[in-house]
């Protein structure tokens, strides 16, 4: 057995070695707390038959404890500075690949396929992301549609909340939405700010994401649809007719192709989209797109 890299004063010991000042502008806040790494590993429920991909290693905290629980680790590492640190400290881990790359550049679909060793393995990704590009690093991923058995991920606590967010709720919107059309998600834990060096000005929270009961109707164009989500949340306290006329026109024409759309999926044009489920969005977007809007 080795030491836990995830100790403060280890934490504190290898920088030291390596002479390594953490760069906020890479969102770099490292975990010292070992239970949270254990919760976040027991959260993806990791197995020793599971491929993991990990974002941000670090200086290999997570990492570690994931290999420990999984058959292998694929972690990308954007910052050249951390690519010995990780040599170094996760040496004694024979089922680890890091990867220099900046994630938002990795063809992930590809990668799975000639960085694990056997791609057919149950895939899980679970990461303390980076804060600053959480959003564009979650959509990317999830526009692979890749079979993830599981994400688990770390982010600052109120896009957490954002993400798994119900109808009706004011943290519910085109975010929402958009993740929740691809897996079902709820937040497991909230981490305090103390559990990281240097501590972040946010306090974070962990993220499960799930495959989702299959959709009974499919959107005519998924593109248009997360185009839909974003103008109903466009002005969030004007009505869902206030953002669609904003959006696509006031003519008289544009009108009626919006009221027949609004009707006939038994919409009412006077509420907020914060009152309509994912279901409801499909339904107004195809008949949107019926009537040629
Ligand atoms: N996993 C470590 C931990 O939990 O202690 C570090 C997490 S830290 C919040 C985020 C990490 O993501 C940093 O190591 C940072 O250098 C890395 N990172 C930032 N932007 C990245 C990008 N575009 N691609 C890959 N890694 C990135």
């Amino acid at each position: 057995d080795y030491p836990d890299i995830a100790t403060p004063l280890r934490t504190q010991a290898i920088m030291n070695q390596y002479g390594i000042n953490t760069k906020k502008s890479l969102g770099q806040n490292f975990l010292t707390d070992l239970n949270i790494l254990k919760q976040i590993v027991q959260a993806g429920n990791v197995q020793a038959s599971d491929n993991v991909i990990e974002i941000g290693p670090g200086i290999g905290a997570l990492t570690e404890q994931l290999a420990r629980a999984a058959k292998e680790v694929v972690a990308y590492e954007i910052d050249d500075r951390l690519i010995e640190v990780l040599a170094g400290t996760l040496a004694p881990y024979k089922n680890i690949k890091v990867i220099n790359q900046d994630i938002l550049k990795v063809d992930l679909k590809t990668a799975v396929t000639t960085e694990f060793s056997d791609s057919t393995a149950p895939l899980k990704l679970i990461a303390n992301l980076p804060y600053y590009i959480t959003t564009p690093i979650l959509m990317q991923v999830l526009e692979t549609g890749m079979p993830f058995e599981a994400i688990v991920v770390m982010m600052q606590k109120e896009v957490a909340n954002r993400l798994a967010a119900k109808p009706g709720t004011k943290e519910y919107g085109s975010l929402s939405l958009a993740v929740q059309y691809r897996m079902q998600a709820h937040v497991a834990f909230n981490v305090d700010r103390t559990s990281f060096i240097p501590n972040p000005n946010v306090d974070s929270a962990i993220v499960v994401l799930e495959p989702r009961e299959p959709l009974e109707v499919l959107p005519k164009n998924e593109r248009q649809l997360f185009e839909l989500f974003k103008i109903g949340f466009a002005m969030r306290r004007k009505t869902l007719w206030n953002n669609l006329t904003t959006a696509f026109g006031k003519t008289g024409t544009m009108q009626t192709k919006l009221l027949n759309a609004l009707e006939l999926v038994q919409i009412d044009p006077k509420i907020r989209a914060e009152k309509l489920t994912l279901e409801q969005f499909i339904a107004l977007h195809n008949a949107l797109s019926d009537e040629g809007v």
